[in-house]
């Protein structure tokens, strides 16, 4: 490898990984960085608050903040102490031949990688799960959505719906009533999985309804939802209801499609770090937020484990100069 070898680069731009830059920035590391670029996939710089709306238990913000607030706030702390941030996805990953580490921006298949790094901070989360219809290709965006922060706003006094029974879910479904008539939560088991407090905001509210075991089997309408194919899950019996929205909110992936091969996993996909640490099986290598966790998946907890990868990380780079 040749050019500068960077110590540390962080990839993600979550909680976990612009709280890995302000430490690692503030321990004067330099850090670089690759924040993502938005995408029809799901990719969202800054994480997953980026489409949150109000978040209330974010210890000292007593009267709540603006997920996109936060995630400003982070980013402009991380730049104040040095971090470079940019705008890029990382394409590629060369992590069992460092340190150095190479990683790659634009063509992965490019002899050299882009940056190298001493070590590397992996923060970068996790992402809504689809349904998998085949009428959601043709329709997110026109009714159909992950995101009702983005999109609750274009469903003002209409009947629509939403898929789960977490925490998510009923967040979802709460934040829309602020917009639509009414708001169905469509959930396969006959309980909500969600916390009480949750729950009870969503049975106090007069906006909401719920249709129990049941799944979305069809969306209906060619440019836009004007209707959803619900299956009862008991009977099989089929109805189309008359929803002109559908926002799904059923859990998330770990996004670690680039160190497929290369940093051990658990089998549910999140990556492995040693318990209690966010040091992964290759030495150098710190993961950090909702890609190693499948417990908490909490923004505090993620600029937590965040703070512990720059603090890993800076020890580690001390311990093993090149
Ligand atoms: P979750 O707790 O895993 O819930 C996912 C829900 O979607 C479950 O009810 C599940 O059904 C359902 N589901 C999964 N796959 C489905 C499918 N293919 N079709 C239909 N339904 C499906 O996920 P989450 O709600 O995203 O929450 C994740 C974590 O973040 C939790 O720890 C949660 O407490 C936390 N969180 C906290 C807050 C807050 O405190 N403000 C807000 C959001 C999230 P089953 O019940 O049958 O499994």
């Amino acid at each position: 490898m040749s050019g500068e070898i960077r110590d540390v680069i962080i990839i993600g731009s979550g909680p976990a990984g612009l709280t890995a830059a302000i430490y690692t920035g503030r321990a004067n590391l330099g850090p670089l960085v690759l924040e993502g670029e938005p995408s029809s996939t799901g990719d969202q710089p800054g994480g997953q608050l980026m489409l949150t709306t109000e978040i209330e238990n974010y210890p000292g913000f007593p009267t709540g903040i603006m997920g996109p607030d936060l995630m400003m706030g982070f980013r402009e702390q991380a730049a104040r102490f040095g971090a470079e941030i940019q705008t890029v996805k990382a394409s590629r990953v060369e992590l069992t031949n460092g340190p150095p580490f190479g990683v790659w921006v634009g063509d992965p298949t490019a002899e050299e990688p882009t940056h190298c790094a001493r070590s590397i901070i992996i923060a970068t989360g996790a992402q809504a799960l689809m349904l998998g219809l085949p009428a959601e290709e043709r329709l997110i965006g026109h009714g159909y959505s992950t995101c009702a922060t983005c999109d609750g706003f274009f469903f003002r006094d209409q009947d629509i719906a939403v898929v789960g029974g977490g925490d998510s879910a009923v967040e979802e479904a709460t934040f829309l009533t602020r917009f639509a008539r009414s708001v169905t939560i469509i959930h396969r088991r006959d309980t909500l999985r969600a916390s009480k407090i949750m729950r009870d905001r969503a049975f106090n509210n007069e906006k909401m309804r719920f249709l129990w075991n049941s799944v979305v089997t069809d969306l209906k309408g060619e440019s836009k939802v004007e209707g959803v194919e619900i299956q009862n899950v008991e009977t099989g019996e089929r109805t189309v209801h008359p929803f002109t929205g559908l926002f799904v909110a059923i859990g998330h992936r770990p996004n670690t499609g680039l160190f497929e091969g290369q940093l051990e996993t658990h089998p549910n996909g999140y990556l492995k770090t040693v318990p209690g640490r966010t040091a992964t099986n290759l030495a150098g290598v710190f993961a950090c937020g909702d890609v190693q966790d499948d417990f908490y998946r909490q923004a505090i907890t993620a600029a937590g484990s965040g703070c512990s990868a720059a603090i890993e990380a800076e020890r580690w780079l001390e311990a093993n100069p090149l």
